[in-house]
């Protein structure tokens, strides 16, 4: 998607703070961050949202979860973390390239 953000960045074409990638993932650090720790993780194949989401990306999806706890060890949160994943508008997305928010540092309040 050669109008997508995240695509660009997964390209790096548009530099972030990159904290972990490989074959299938970017993690890099939210530019506004909403607490102390505030991740992304990106799969590099374009995929607008979770709406979007289908059997052939089980594989993917269960990938991207078994990588935040390990990412949120690495990153000190070792008393918990949050993930969000904003879908569609309603959902207040703002960026159309599937991404799961990690956060943590202070305790974070509840919804
Ligand atoms: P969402 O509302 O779930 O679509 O979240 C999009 C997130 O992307 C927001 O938390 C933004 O702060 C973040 N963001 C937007 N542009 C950039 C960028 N260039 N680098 C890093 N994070 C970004
Ligand atoms: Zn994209």
């Amino acid at each position: 998607m050669s109008d997508c953000l995240f695509c660009k960045i997964a390209a790096g074409e548009i530099p972030a703070d990159v904290v972990y990638e490989d074959e299938q993932v970017l993690v890099f650090k939210d530019i506004n961050p909403k607490a102390e720790v505030h991740l992304l993780i990106i799969p590099r194949q374009h995929i607008a949202s979770l709406a979007d989401i289908a059997e052939e990306h089980d594989e993917l999806m269960a990938y991207m979860m078994r990588l935040l706890p390990r990412l949120a060890r690495e990153q000190g949160l070792e008393h918990g973390f949050r993930t969000i994943i904003n879908t569609g508008r309603g959902g207040g997305q703002e960026v159309f390239h599937l991404h799961l928010h990690l956060l943590g540092g202070s305790t974070l309040s509840g919804f």
